[in-house]
């Protein structure tokens, strides 16, 4: 028999999310940005409730092929860009556009003979310190660029927040007026807002917006949860309890038992663990859910199993199912609990978990 961990993807989710951004976006289209395999829900899944989006972002050029061959004719935004010629020559056969951030991808795109037409967006830096070019060499990329044939009439611009999930902090602000200085007067689609930049700065849906986490009902703002901003969370993450037994008062659970059990207690272990995707680090807040009642977790979770205290889920039985994250178990709880985002964890689902599509 197989390990019961099982990834449910809600595909009427991943269509609702979808419907949503768009009307948050307004006049503004939609990128639905499927990077990380979807971020772990699976990319040709994904696509197939995905497959209105105006737009698809991803991080590779191979993700873009892998989108082409599932059938997506849209446009399909490369978001690290391309780094060599084979990659620039491949981008152009699958109509991929990719992000220009650096000026060996402006050299690339001189050495480039091939005039077939190419659309790239142009990415600056204004004030996330990843990826981008600084604002005041804009204008020189600019004039690179609209020197090259194949590329006239088809160059965007783009940024990227750092921090638009915390919109009290008055950097976005900034970002959004160092990237209207830098564009002003420039032709071409613009781009800023992520999926928090969506919600909290309509100001900035320009053209696009590009949208990843809350396409997955997963909300990057401390402080609300996607359910929150009226999004609906598209995996639940399951296993079953493969054993119940008494502890006693005073034994240790688990690996270096760092949980002593305060009482009797009973415990149950859960098929999952790390091995899964399921956070190693999640902390002494962290629950689990079996027949609607939040069961804690125990102790150090391992590999392949989680200890959960079953004492006040009375209906709990060898075989009963538990959820670890999803429409009742909010990942963005379960990783705060464990130090981390949502993100992460959604992301983090390994591959000997089975995926199962709910097609509702
Ligand atoms: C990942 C990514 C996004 C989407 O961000 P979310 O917070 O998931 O909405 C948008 N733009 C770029 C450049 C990205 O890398």
């Amino acid at each position: 028999m197989s390990r019961a961990a099982t990834a449910t993807i809600h595909l009427g989710a991943l269509r609702h999310n979808l419907e949503r951004a768009r009307s948050l976006a307004g006049r503004s289209r939609v990128m639905a940005v499927v990077k990380a395999d979807a971020y772990g829900h699976g990319l040709e899944r994904a696509y197939r409730a995905l497959r209105d989006a105006d737009a698809f972002g991803v991080a590779s050029v191979q993700d873009g092929q892998r989108l082409r061959a599932a059938g997506a004719r849209q446009r399909i935004v490369v978001l690290s860009g391309v780094h060599e010629a084979g990659e620039l020559a491949a981008a152009r056969r699958l109509k991929l556009e990719p992000v220009i951030h650096h000026r060996e991808q402006v050299d690339l795109l001189e050495r480039d003979d091939d005039p077939q037409p190419l659309s790239v967006w142009v990415k600056i830096d204004t004030g996330m310190h990843r990826l981008g070019f600084d604002p005041d060499e804009i204008p020189s990329v600019a004039e690179r660029l609209a020197a090259l044939p194949a590329l006239a009439g088809r160059v965007a611009w783009m940024t990227h927040f750092a921090a638009s999930d915390e919109p009290e902090k008055p950097i976005t602000a900034a970002q959004i007026a160092a990237f209207e200085r830098a564009t002003a007067g420039r032709g071409g689609e613009r781009s800023l807002a992520n999926s928090a930049g969506l919600v909290a700065f309509p100001a900035a849906h320009a053209d696009w917006v590009r949208v990843g986490g809350l396409l997955y009902g997963v909300s990057a703002f401390a402080d609300r949860v996607g359910t929150d901003l009226g999004f609906r969370p598209a995996m639940s993450l399951a296993t079953r309890l493969i054993s119940i037994k008494q502890v006693a008062r005073g034994e240790r659970i688990g690996y270096a038992g760092s949980f002593e059990c305060p009482t009797d207690m009973e415990v149950g272990i859960a098929a999952i663990g790390y091995g899964d995707g399921y956070p190693r680090h999640a902390g002494p807040a962290s629950v689990v859910h079996i027949d609607g009642h939040a069961a804690p977790v125990l102790g150090r979770v391992s590999m392949d199993l989680v200890a959960v205290d079953v004492g006040r889920v009375p209906s709990a039985r060898v075989g009963s199912k538990v959820l670890l994250w999803g429409p009742e178990l909010p990942v963005e709880r379960v990783a705060a609990a464990a130090g981390t985002i949502g993100y992460d964890l959604i992301c983090g689902v390994t591959r000997r978990v089975l995926f199962v599509d709910d097609d509702a």
